[in-house]
C-alpha cells in the first residue's frame, strides 16, 4: 500500500475486547471527525471473533478493520486455524502478520511469515509485515542484520506486483508495551534501511508505507510521524482509548 495516500495508523487491538466494550469503542471513533480528514487511513485489528461485528459496523464507514494473524495454510486439516479467505469474506482490508508477539510465543519464523504474507495478498487484502529486533539484538549491533533478514525473506517470495501491495512495520520488540519508544532519529534511521531495501527490490515498490509501532502515544506521534520515512504507526495499547487513538490519528494529519 502507497505512502502517497498519507499516513497510515492501524491499532492491534490485541487480546483485548468485549461486544459491549468493542460497540462503545467503534462508536467514539465514527463520532470523530478525524476519521473523515483526508491525508490520514485508519484502521483497527480485532480478534477473530469480533469480525462479524466490525462487518456490521463498520461497512461503509472511514474506519477499516482486519485481523491480527492468519494461516499459512489455504484450507485443511488445521485445527483451530484461520484462513485468509475467511478474513476477506468479512470484508476485513488487513492482517497483521509477523507480530513480535507470535514470534516469540507461537514459535513464528521468517518463512512462515512469508507464506502468511502471500496468503494475505492472495485473499486480496493488505498484510502488514512485522519486523523489528529484541533488546539483545540492538545491544550486539544487529539491528539491521536482524530487519533486512526478516524483511527480504519476505520479499524474495513475492512478484513486484505482491511487493507494491504491502505495508511493513517497524517494530523494535524492547518498545511493544514497555512505555519505551524508539527516539525518532532511531526509527528514521531503521526506516530508511527499509525503504532502500525496498527500492532494491524495484522502484515499483519504493512508495510502501513503512509504519512505525512501539509505545506510539499522543504525546510521542507528532514527532515520530514527521520522520521523512514514517509513514504512520502500529499502536497497541493506545488503541484501546478513543481519545488516544483519534489524538494519534490526529497526529498524522499534519505531517
Ligand atoms: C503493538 O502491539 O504492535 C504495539 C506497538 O504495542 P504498544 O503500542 O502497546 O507498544
Amino acid at each position: 500500500m502507497s505512502r502517497k495516500a498519507g499516513k497510515l495508523v492501524v491499532g492491534n487491538w490485541k487480546l483485548h475486547g468485549s461486544l459491549a466494550g468493542n460497540e462503545a469503542l467503534l462508536g467514539d471513533l465514527l463520532a470523530s471527525p478525524v476519521l473523515s480528514a483526508p491525508g490520514v487511513t485508519a484502521a483497527v485489528c480485532v480478534p477473530f471473533p469480533y469480525l462479524a461485528q466490525c462487518q456490521a459496523r463498520l461497512s461503509g464507514q472511514v474506519l477499516g478493520f482486519g485481523a491480527q494473524d492468519v494461516s499459512a495454510h489455504v484450507n485443511g486439516a488445521f485445527t483451530g486455524e484461520v484462513a485468509a479467505q475467511m478474513i476477506a469474506e468479512f470484508g476485513a482490508k488487513f492482517v497483521i502478520v509477523g507480530h513480535s508477539e507470535r514470534r516469540a510465543y507461537h514459535g513464528e519464523t521468517d518463512a512462515s511469515v512469508a507464506a502468511k504474507t502471500l496468503r494475505v495478498l492472495d485473499a486480496g487484502m493488505t498484510p502488514i509485515v512485522c519486523i523489528g529486533e529484541t533488546l539483545a539484538e540492538r545491544e550486539a549491533g544487529e539491528t539491521t542484520a536482524v530487519v533486512t533478514r526478516q524483511l527480504e525473506t519476505v520479499l524474495a517470495a513475492l512478484t513486484l506486483e505482491q511487493a507494491a501491495k504491502i505495508v511493513v512495520a517497524y517494530e523494535p520488540v524492547w518498545a511493544i508495551g514497555t512505555g519505551k519508544t524508539a527516539t525518532s532519529a532511531q526509527a528514521q534511521e531503521v526506516h530508511a534501511h527499509l525503504r532502500s531495501l525496498l527500492r532494491a527490490k524495484g522502484e515499483a515498490v519504493v512508495d510502501v508505507a513503512v509504519l512505525y509501532g512501539g509505545s506510539v502515544k499522543p504525546d510521542n506521534a507528532a514527532e515520530l510521524f514527521s520522520m521523512a520515512d514514517v509513514d504512520g504507526g502500529l499502536i497497541g495499547g493506545a488503541a484501546l482509548k478513543a481519545a488516544d487513538f483519534l489524538a494519534i490519528c490526529e497526529a498524522g494529519l499534519s505531517r
